[in-house]
């Protein structure tokens, strides 16, 4: 197994051509400078090799601060974007059940899974769940990590309460069911809205409480209802 990983991560960086370490560390840096300072959030994100997240013919421009495609429309997230919504969520707490949806390549997966026990992710396009899933496999996350191909947007009722939950698809409104399935003091954070996009950070104060607090504009791609089988 473990050479499965280094597989698939020398493989990929082989085609970098450089040291993908490094490449991270100063993506490492970047972040900083953004703004970024939880640790946990900046040791996972120097830890996952995003490069094996994209296209190898993408692989040298993994480590810029750009959205990048992944197939099927979508993109993967730009790593200020993944650096901002896992702190927010994770700030001041130490989140052990998460729930991720819109998983697409899985790197915002296998980033939380490097601090967070349980990590359930679902993606609604099924050719992204399942290089995700290999992915995932590869890097030995999948004890920490419960990837589910299908509609997101209800969550896991059977699974919640969440201390986290991390939206990364827009819609018009944050589903309800979603914040429903937060625990109190947990926290969700999701990009809503259409054209102008922001994104909004929920923290369940009670039973029937909920505080909210716009973030950045962002751009995302759109959350849908229903699955695509292919
Ligand atoms: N988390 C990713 C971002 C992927 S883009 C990263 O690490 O960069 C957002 C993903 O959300 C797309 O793959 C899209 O197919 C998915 N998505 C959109 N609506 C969804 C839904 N209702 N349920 C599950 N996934 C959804």
């Amino acid at each position: 197994m473990r050479q499965a990983v280094q597989g698939v991560t020398s493989r990929a960086a082989g085609n970098l051509g450089l040291n993908s370490d490094r490449l991270r560390a100063s993506m490492i840096e970047r972040l900083r400078r953004q703004g970024i300072q939880d640790e946990r959030v900046l040791n996972a994100m120097q830890a996952v090799p995003r490069h094996i997240f994209v296209d190898e013919g993408l692989a040298s421009r993994a480590y810029e601060d750009a959205a990048l495609p992944i197939g099927h429309g979508q993109t993967i997230s730009q790593p200020w974007v993944v650096a901002r919504m896992i702190a927010a969520v994770c700030e001041n707490r130490v989140p052990v059940k998460v729930l991720e949806v819109g998983a697409g390549c899985g790197y915002q997966t296998a980033v939380l899974a490097q601090f967070v026990k349980e990590v359930h992710a679902i993606e609604r396009i099924r050719g992204l769940y399942e290089p995700a899933r290999d992915r995932l496999r590869a890097l030995r996350l999948m004890a920490r990590v419960r990837l589910i191909y299908g509609d997101g947007m209800a969550g896991l009722p059977g699974v919640a309460p969440f201390d986290a939950i991390v939206v990364a698809a827009a819609g018009i409104k944050i589903p309800q069911g979603l914040l429903e399935q937060l625990a109190i003091g947990g926290r969700l954070i999701a990009p809503e809205g259409t054209t102008a996009q922001r994104l909004i950070l929920i923290e369940r104060t009670g039973a029937a409480n909920w505080r909210r607090v716009e973030l950045e504009s962002v751009r995302f791609v759109p959350l849908r209802s229903g699955v695509q089988p292919y």
